[in-house]
């Protein structure tokens, strides 16, 4: 850990130790990393003695309710009272927590933990790590950091941000202390078949047919592949919107693809775009350019425009950036 990434974490372990009231927020459309730590990190604080709420601007995908605390979550507005503090893990910038904008107005100052490169550091405090694998691994320091002992609901919470964010201990983020984190947390109860079982075979029959219906859209241009989702498909299927995650592993899957794109057009006049490359492209920089973020891996941007445009603006990029 850098120098100033130990001291941003001691400033922020100060300010929580101070604080008696934490808004925790998730981003938008959350994710097992941002649920995970979310929820991880809430219950620490609660054996802390303080009082928590956590706000979601979007659900919680049902498949991702088993997290520890999910159901405790309120949507976005429906907090009560006001906090002195308001704590963000894993979300890169203030446009990703939506419509929990309204519920911050009632909290102190922003607490801002993260692991994206791309993080805007928008915080009073910023601690941002962007060699971890999942925003998870920082959690995971964190909680320790504030002396908090682990009980095997917080290690469920952190398992899951890790297990997800990093495609299963797949991705070139992982690192020998993502095994090493991830062990201390199967040694506190968590059982990954478990895990794993429930968030990934679990799927709905609509979401296989959307899957069916989104390769036949598969393109592939050299080492560039991307894939579609249209409203049709999403109405012809019957699967939800949130059904659409993951589906951009499919092109990344492809032999010999270095960026794979999934363009999502759910029928809200925008086209939701997840950039993924295996092993040398920055699509953090692609999705930047366009207004998005993410990490050099993995990243995305939402385009006000036609699935035909979207197309056009966001190969157009990443060709550029794959040459
Ligand atoms: P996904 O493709 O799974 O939606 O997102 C991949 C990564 O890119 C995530 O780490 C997410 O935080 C980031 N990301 C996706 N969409 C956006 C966006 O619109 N803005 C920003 N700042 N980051 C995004
Ligand atoms: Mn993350």
């Amino acid at each position: 850990m850098s120098s100033a990434a130990s001291r941003d974490r001691r400033r922020i372990v100060e300010r929580l130790g101070a604080a008696s009231r934490v808004l925790l927020v998730l981003h938008v459309r959350p994710d097992g990393d941002s649920i995970g730590s979310t929820l991880a990190m809430a219950a620490a604080l609660r054996a802390l003695g303080k009082a928590t709420e956590v706000v979601a601007p979007d659900p919680i995908p049902p498949n991702l309710a088993f997290v520890p605390g999910a159901g405790a979550v309120v949507d976005a507005g429906a907090t009560r009272g006001s906090f002195d503090t308001a704590l963000f893990l894993d979300c890169a910038s203030l446009d990703r927590i939506g419509g929990a904008t309204a519920d911050l107005e009632r909290a102190g100052p922003i607490l801002n933990v993260d692991h994206h490169s791309s993080n805007q550091r928008y915080g009073e405090i910023n601690y941002v790590e962007p060699q971890a694998a999942a925003c998870g691994e920082v959690t995971y320091d964190l909680i320790r950091a504030l002396g908090v002992a682990l009980d095997v609901e917080m290690a469920v919470g952190l398992y899951v941000a890790i297990v997800t964010d990093t495609g299963s201990f797949r991705y070139q983020s992982v690192t020998a202390r993502t095994h090493r984190i991830a062990a201390q947390l199967l040694g506190l109860g968590v059982r990954p078949a478990e895990v794993a079982e429930r968030i990934w075979d679990n799927r709905s029959l609509a979401s296989l047919r959307l899957e069916a219906a989104a390769l036949r859209t598969l393109e592939r241009e050299g080492e560039l592949a991307w894939m579609d989702v249209t409203p049709q498909m999403l109405a012809e299927s019957g699967a939800a919107a949130y059904e659409t995650e993951g589906l951009v592993n499919l092109p990344r899957s492809l032999e010999g693809v270095e960026v794979a794109v999934l363009f999502s057009d759910e029928g809200r006049g925008e086209v939701r775009v997840s950039l993924r490359s295996t092993a040398r492209v920055d699509v953090s920089t692609v999705a930047v350019s366009l207004g998005g973020g993410g990490h050099a891996r993995a990243a995305g941007c939402t385009l006000g425009m036609s699935l035909a445009a979207a197309h056009a603006a966001v190969l157009t990029a990443v060709r550029a950036a794959m040459r």
